[in-house]
């Protein structure tokens, strides 16, 4: 996989994409992970920004097999856990961007307070090109710090069974279903009934 396709899947290139493209191949590197075999790789990420989609398209970690777990903690962190091994790795974006000139400066704040003329974007988008760019020429040493350890098991994506909701009538699966008066409930039927 290359950044690419990484570009072709994420709709657009950005520095956002390149920091996950360059997380990825570190985790894949780190944990020596082989596609070809029964291996498994999990990722659990603490952000929902640009970079996620790069980790899905290159480690294959997706929210649909549910080898992608998604904290939310608004940090530039992803750990990747090998399964059957459980060998891991967690890696934190340390890197500095180089810093903005005057010019980048003041368009940035025009950019920020909503101005999008041509003079505005077209520094913008060269400053978001040369951040890209300086992503992915980094050495991973200066993008990340890299820890490896051994971790419990993620449990596998279980299946459960379907209730139906009493309100709308709609199937939900059987740990997110609420019940109130032995009634059972979807979580937006229940939150509803709570708050009429
Ligand atoms: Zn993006
Ligand atoms: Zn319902």
């Amino acid at each position: 996989m290359t950044f690419k396709d990484a570009v072709q899947f994420h709709g657009h290139s950005c520095p956002g994409l390149a920091m996950g493209f360059r997380v990825a191949e570190t985790a894949l590197e780190a944990l020596d992970f082989d596609r070809s075999t029964d291996e498994e790789l999990v990722a659990i990420v603490e952000n929902n920004s640009c970079a996620v989609d790069a980790i899905q398209v290159v480690c294959g970690c997706t929210f649909g097999k549910g080898n992608l777990q998604f904290r939310d903690y608004g940090k530039q962190v992803y750990t990747f856990i090998k399964r059957p091994s459980g060998e891991a790795v967690r890696i934190a974006v340390k890197w500095k961007p180089r810093p903005e000139n005057e010019q980048e400066k003041t368009m940035w704040q025009r950019y920020a307070r909503g101005e999008r003329t041509e003079d505005v974007l077209r520094v913008v988008h060269a400053r978001k090109a040369k951040k890209t760019k300086d992503i992915l020429v980094a050495g991973a040493e200066e993008l990340f710090d890299c820890r490896r350890f051994t971790a419990d098991q993620p449990e596998t994506a279980r299946i459960y069974p379907s209730l139906r909701c009493n309100q709308c009538g709609e199937k939900v699966m059987e740990p997110k279903a609420r019940t109130k008066n032995n009634e059972v409930f979807c979580i937006p039927c229940y939150e509803a009934h709570l708050n009429p």
